[in-house]
């Protein structure tokens, strides 16, 4: 199709940047906060380190020391109570902003689909749709929430940890540092035959699962030919090669991870700033009491240092949460005129004019239709089995907008028709029933919603479904999937019932009696008849039997009308028609109600 050519495609440029862009200012002062929140965290570790190196200096000279200990706790407590709250309203602006961007991305994602065609919702998009709203923004949470604020820490502790190292002696400092430096090779070294491994065990997963395909699609023969010992032999070499593969790529990575660990276990750090500080000190570069406040400061910067590592990790999967929620943002939308172009039809004559269509580029499913639905008649559209009957169905229902050619309702172009007045005009009974997790009567009055209940009753009667609804446990009040368990012909009917009730005048009916068992389609069929008169039908028909006395019959054949006229005349021409109605007649002849009345 190009659904491009009927759509306009907003923005391309992807990526967590434009997702979180509204929150920025407040992501980066709740990563403020809580980096210099966890600066002064850190205070009471230098305080200790300075009240202890005085008492043991000052306290042998004999010097009181006790108003400047109490001034040095203090400044120690304070800072700690500050940096407390720091790092909690941190957490507290983090946590708005994700509230303000968790509603924002809602809205924009829901107002977005609103727009989309009706076509684009399959099972698949709807998968995608719940991927993005639930799972991807409770990932987009994690970062919004904790990322920049769990990052502002770590960062915060690392970096007044090694100033306080370095302010008190530079050569300490960088042999305290060795160990992080080690960390962060290794750490290299592991990535880097982590991406190795991960290319090599995606071959042999995809190898496991082409076995695991080919011996379920053969597991029937397989074991009526008593061959399971050889089927099985493919799937067993395939599984045996990944753990080998597996146990190849992740004894180098687990190595390079266990050394990038041990780096940064604080023993290591302690026994590197002993075994310098040893050092220093018989070489008279520091005395034994300088080694205390790198003793005590040391250690603290393995914990942010692997948090750090952690949450980098764990960016990529945000990011690419964030770009699929992106991309359901910049779902392509339906074409439509400016709000202030709107027109109304003047009739309710519906002119397809020379309309093509294809779901993908250079295949046409539907190729130049031209036909006009005049009111108060019938016209069924018959073919053999993916001739193009439904696309055609779902043009009028703009589920897509044709490549070529244009619809109209009383002479204005369906785009230039506001899309819920659209749905007033043109009512629908589809093959795939829609009803919602509501009450029944929520269900038949979802566009109609002022509707009496006296109204309500008048179209379930007509679709003969009142009487079914009233034996629910909670009569018009039941909910659907809960107390309302409808069979495939009674949730019909209640669509039946539901287009009823919205009164439109023109009405398309896509094998409407699809999924029902003979007992309900005798009523599906009344039902259908009684309303049909005084509208105009399109009806998709693959019993022909039902549609025989339609005031026009189209017949398509691969995307093309074929043949067009009535029942007689088709018969008459003895063309595709008329094998059509042999092979038909022949496979209802068990059951059969036609669409009798209707207006012919
Ligand atoms: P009919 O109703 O006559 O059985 P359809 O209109 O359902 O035929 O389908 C016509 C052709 O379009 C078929 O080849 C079908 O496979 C294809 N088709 C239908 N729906 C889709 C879709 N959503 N995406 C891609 N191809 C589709």
């Amino acid at each position: 199709m190009s659904n491009s050519s009927a759509v306009v495609v907003e923005g391309k440029k992807r990526g967590i940047g434009r997702i979180l862009r509204p929150i920025r200012g407040q992501l980066t002062a709740a990563a403020l906060l809580s980096a210099v929140g966890a600066m002064l965290t850190l205070v009471p570790l230098a305080g200790f380190a300075h009240i202890a190196t005085k008492i043991t200096l000052d306290t042998a000279m004999g010097i009181s020391l006790t108003g400047e200990i109490w001034r040095v706790v203090a400044i120690s407590l304070g800072s700690l109570f500050a940096g407390v709250i720091m790092v909690s309203a941190g957490e507290l602006v983090a946590h708005l902003a994700d509230n303000r961007i968790t509603y924002h991305l809602r809205q924009a994602v829901a107002q977005r689909l609103a727009r989309v065609p009706l076509g684009w919702f399959t099972a698949q998009s709807s998968g995608d749709v719940k991927q993005a709203m639930q799972d991807d923004i409770a990932i987009l949470h994690s970062l919004t929430a904790h990322f920049y604020t769990a990052v502002g820490r770590a960062l915060g502790a690392i970096c007044i940890s090694v100033v306080y190292m370095f302010a008190l002696d530079w050569r300490m400092a960088i042999a305290t540092l060795l160990p992080f430096i080690g960390f962060i090779l290794f750490l290299r070294r592991a990535m880097k035959t982590g991406d190795a491994s991960m290319t090599a065990l995606a071959a042999r997963m995809g190898q496991i699962n082409s076995a695991t395909v080919e011996f379920i699609g053969g597991i029937a023969e397989v074991k009526a030919f008593g061959a399971a010992g050889r089927a099985h032999k493919g799937f067993h070499e395939a599984v045996d090669g990944f753990a080998r593969a597996f146990v190849s790529a992740t004894r180098p990575l687990v190595t390079s991870m266990a050394h990038a660990h041990a780096m940064v276990a604080p023993v290591t750090v302690l026994g590197v700033v002993l075994v310098f500080g040893v050092l220093f000190i018989n070489l008279g570069w520091i005395e034994p009491l300088d080694i205390l406040p790198f003793v005590l400061v040391a250690p603290s910067i393995c914990a942010p240092l692997l948090l750090l590592h952690t949450l980098l990790h764990d960016l990529s999967g945000a990011t690419d949460a964030a770009k699929r929620v992106l991309a359901l943002m910049e779902t392509p939308v339906l074409e439509s005129v400016p709000s202030s172009q709107y027109q109304h039809p003047r009739s309710y004559d519906v002119r397809f004019n020379d309309v093509s269509y294809g779901y993908s580029d250079g295949h046409a499913v539907l190729s130049n239709i031209s036909f006009t639905l005049k009111p108060g008649t019938v016209t069924a559209i018959v073919g053999a089995s993916g001739a193009g009957k439904s696309t055609l169905a779902r043009m009028l229902l703009r589920f897509f907008d044709p490549d070529e050619g244009h619809i109209t309702l009383g002479g204005v172009d369906l785009r230039c028709i506001e899309t819920e007045k659209l749905y007033r005009y043109i009512g629908f009974v589809l093959q795939e029933v829609q009803l919602i997790h509501a009450s029944v009567r929520d269900n038949l009055a979802l566009g109609c919603p002022s509707a009496s209940q006296q109204e309500i009753e008048n179209a379930t009667r007509i679709a003969n479904i009142h009487e079914r609804i009233l034996a629910l446990p909670r009569g018009y009040d039941s909910v659907i999937g809960e107390d309302a368990q409808l069979s495939g012909g009674e949730r019909q009917r209640l669509c039946i019932a539901r287009a009823i009730l919205l009164d439109p005048p023109v009405l398309v009916l896509d094998e409407a009696t699809a999924s029902a068992d003979a007992g309900n389609e005798l009523a599906i069929q009344k039902a259908l008849s009684h309303f049909a008169e005084g509208r105009s039908l399109m009806v998709i028909a693959h019993r022909l039997d039902t549609i025989k006395h339609a005031d026009r019959i189209l017949v398509l054949e691969d995307g093309r009308i074929a043949e067009e006229g009535t029942h007689p005349q088709l018969l008459d021409l003895k063309g595709r028609y008329a094998d059509l109605w042999l092979k038909g007649n022949y496979e209802c002849c068990q059951s059969s109600t036609p669409l009798e009345g209707a207006s012919c």
